[in-house]
């Protein structure tokens, strides 16, 4: 099965042409830790020749009506190549296979989703002739594309965030230059070449493959990119920020995700949910489970269920059906894990499971008696670790949800309406999601975080309206 990669050289996309470079680096296989492919490495030129040819096509008439049959294209290829795609993201990323088809067929619903709302992008009229002396005026505004968009993306889902960012781009009318994860850039190659068989017109997409500071750094330094989108770590998000300028920019960044589960709560439903929406991936997830806050009521009982499911996961090769927790996308973040839980249990915290570490996999681990300070519940893991943390009170469990620098999601199980409606009030986060936990996302639904989590929405419909400008028109009849 791995022979679908293995070998394989892969070349940057510019100007509508594959070139490859003379440096190349592999990308490795995670579980064998061998090279599965290699990638070109941009340099300076190639990042200015990209930003220039996305210049210049931006130029080029590309109708909406012709942008939807290009994506809707391109998502029934994606669909036809599902088991080629899954079996690539299980190598380049380490994840299970069963999850990688999962993360193929979203990512063909991102690309249909923006496909659609490229036929919906519209204004709004606006009532001018309500102010005195306008009387003979009307006006209304059009929405228009805002240009060439640099777009940045993370190791952990790097076929459905690149079509986060690619989808809605391309749908609004811009051109695109995308830098996807040096670790996992095989599938965001694979899909320019899915939008170029689909009949995306020359220019409107490049592919920049390599170095993230260098080509991050180019691309900043470019003042023909108008906008920024990035989804990936907040030390990384703030520095695009910072060297934007006044540019656009969109950060989907950290967080280290609450959920609760409160009195009331069915305690199977709960604990089933919750170890697979805090391990899957291997937890690096942006919205993973990570704090999972528990009525002390239930609290012994919750434990033990999420504890059995937790100990039944299959850990292994991520190419084996039976497969559920691959390794982490590098040995060395394992490395981190396996300290940040040594560190917590000097401090007091108790290991329920898991605690060990195999090269580059960490086992599935559940700590109790932790405290807020620790990194483990204070920084964002990403990584396979859950802390169980009893509470009395809802304002206390809000207070202690609340009490973070980051703000992506946040799930809560109850049937109580009054305190999910006082959550929904006051939890400091992006998306509530009830009797589910954090981790629940589909992909037209407006996805974003608020504090370090970052700035502006994804979802089509939502990245549309970042990627592009509110233009008023007024007449004077
Ligand atoms: P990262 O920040 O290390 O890298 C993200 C991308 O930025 C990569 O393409 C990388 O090459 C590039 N990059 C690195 N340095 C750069 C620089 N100086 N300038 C410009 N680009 C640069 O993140 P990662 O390790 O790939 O991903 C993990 C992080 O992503 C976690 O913090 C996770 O929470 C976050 N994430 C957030 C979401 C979300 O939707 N909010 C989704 C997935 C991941």
């Amino acid at each position: 099965m791995a022979a679908v990669v293995t070998g394989k050289q892969y070349g940057l996309y510019i100007d509508g042409q594959w070139q490859e470079t003379e440096e190349k680096r592999p990308v490795l296989n995670k579980y064998t830790q061998e090279p599965a492919a290699w990638i070109s490495i941009a340099q300076k030129e190639h990042a200015d020749a990209a930003v220039q040819s996305a210049k210049k096509a931006f130029k080029v008439p590309f109708a909406p009506y012709a942008r939807y049959e290009v994506l809707l294209k391109a998502s029934q290829l994606l669909l036809e190549r599902v088991e080629k795609f899954a079996q690539v993201l299980a190598i380049e990323i380490g994840k299970p296979i069963r999850e990688c088809r999962g993360e193929v067929e979203r990512a063909a619903q991102t690309l249909e989703i923006s496909a659609e709302e490229a036929k919906r992008i519209h204004g709004e009229g606006i009532p001018v002739e309500a102010a005195p002396g306008s009387e003979n005026r009307m006006s209304f505004t059009v929405r228009v594309p805002v240009g060439v968009i640099a777009a940045i993306t993370p190791f952990n889902v790097p076929l459905n965030l690149v079509c986060h960012k690619v989808g809605p781009a391309l749908a609004a009318g811009n051109t695109v230059v995308l830098k996807p994860a040096e670790v996992t850039s095989i599938c965001a190659v694979m899909l320019a070449e899915v939008l170029e068989e689909a009949g995306l017109p020359k220019g409107r997409l490049q592919v920049l493959t390599g170095s993230g500071s260098a080509i991050g750094n180019w691309l900043l330094s470019n003042p023909d990119v108008q906008m920024f989108t990035f989804t990936g770590s907040p030390v990384v998000g703030k520095d695009i920020r910072e060297k934007a300028g006044l540019r656009k920019v969109a950060l989907e960044l950290g967080n280290n995700s609450a959920t609760i589960v409160h009195k009331d709560a069915n305690i199977e439903q709960s604990a089933n949910l919750i170890a697979q929406k805090g391990f899957n991936n291997a937890g690096q997830v942006c919205i993973s489970v990570q704090r999972v806050y528990v009525h002390e009521e239930i609290f012994e009982a919750f434990l033990s269920s999420l504890k059995e499911k937790t100990e039944a996961f299959v850990v292994g090769d991520p190419l084996d059906e039976k497969t559920e927790i691959g390794p982490m996308i590098k040995e060395s973040e394992a490395v981190r894990v396996e300290a940040w839980v040594n560190e917590a249990v000097e401090q007091g915290a108790v290991i329920e499971t898991g605690g060990k570490r195999d090269g580059a996999f960490y086992y599935p681990t559940i700590l109790s008696n932790v405290k807020e300070e620790m990194k483990v519940c204070r920084q964002e893991v990403f990584g396979p670790v859950l802390s169980v943390v009893p509470y009395k009170e809802q304002d206390e469990v809000i207070a202690k949800v609340n009490d973070s620098d980051y703000g992506l999601q946040a799930g809560l199980f109850t049937n109580d309406l009054k305190f999910a409606m006082k959550a929904a009030r006051e939890i400091e986060v992006g998306g509530l999601i009830i009797n589910d936990a954090s981790a629940y996302r589909v992909d037209h639904m407006p996805y974003g975080g608020v504090k370090n989590s970052g700035t502006g929405k994804e979802g089509p419909k939502y990245a549309i309206e970042e990627m592009t400008e509110e233009r008023i028109v007024v007449l004077n009849i």
